[in-house]
């Protein structure tokens, strides 16, 4: 069994183990393997493993990486999400050739995918990137900001909004961990409670899984514990 193979398991235990210490099933939880910096022969490896949903967070080497596996594995039907900051010249792109957005923070962005969002395809997932953390993080809208993208989204005709994403500033005091995920779950019961459809919580990395599967986390983004320590002069 491959390293990938191996490491694609312990997180699944690990997943599996945090959903039931709260009673969740751990199908509940799904897990994004996020294959930023790493090559299409790392990701072919997890999708020898079962792995279909990578998460990339730059646009020219997640299109580069798509194209080698294209040619890699023809048959594999993969998800692409992007998870990484947006810039508005680049939405095209991300419109034309991914599944998902974790990491809409502002309405411009939102109408832009949906403006750019091919008639072909099914419409683009879309979470709404909140900031939990105040100033440790640049990224991700306030509450209250969200909460109106979230709005906007859900009445864009290109776009499907699914749920919140959030990266809480790293700590390893679980307690804190927890507070943090359990805001990002209030807000988005807090918009289901108004009649909005969402059904995602985007939350949990590999150092801070199991606070985020506790406070209801529906998708994982996992990089590190399966694909190894990110060697940035790689790229
Ligand atoms: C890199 C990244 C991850 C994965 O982080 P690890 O700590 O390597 O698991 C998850 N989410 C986002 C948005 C990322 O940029």
């Amino acid at each position: 069994m491959s390293v990938i193979a191996q490491n694609l398991q312990a997180v699944q235990s690990r997943i599996a183990l945090a959903a039931r210490a709260v009673s969740r099933e751990p199908h509940e939880v799904s897990l994004l393997a996020v294959s930023k910096t790493f090559g299409a022969d790392d990701v072919a490896a997890a999708v020898a493993a079962g792995q279909a949903a990578f998460g990339e967070n730059y646009l020219q080497e997640a299109l580069d990486k798509m194209a080698l596996l294209r040619e890699l594995l023809p048959e594999a039907a993969l998800a692409w999400h992007f998870i990484g900051p947006i810039q508005s010249n680049k939405t095209r792109p991300i419109a034309e050739h991914f599944d998902w957005v974790h990491s809409v923070d502002r309405e411009k962005i939102a109408q832009r995918l949906s403006d750019q969002r091919p008639a072909d395809l099914p419409p683009l997932n879309v979470c709404i990137q909140v900031n939990v953390s105040n100033e440790a993080s640049k990224s991700g809208a306030q509450n209250d900001e969200a909460a109106a993208i979230a709005r906007a989204v859900a009445a864009m005709p290109r776009l499907r909004l699914r749920g919140l994403m959030a990266i809480p500033e790293p700590t390893d005091d679980v307690a804190q961990q927890r507070a943090a995920f359990r805001q990002v779950r209030q807000l988005f019961e807090s918009l289901r409670a108004e009649g909005l459809s969402l059904d995602t919580l985007s939350m949990g990395m590999s150092g801070d899984l199991e606070a985020a599967v506790a406070e209801g986390a529906t998708i994982v983004r996992v990089g590190t514990a399966i694909f190894g320590r990110r060697d940035y002069s790689r790229q």
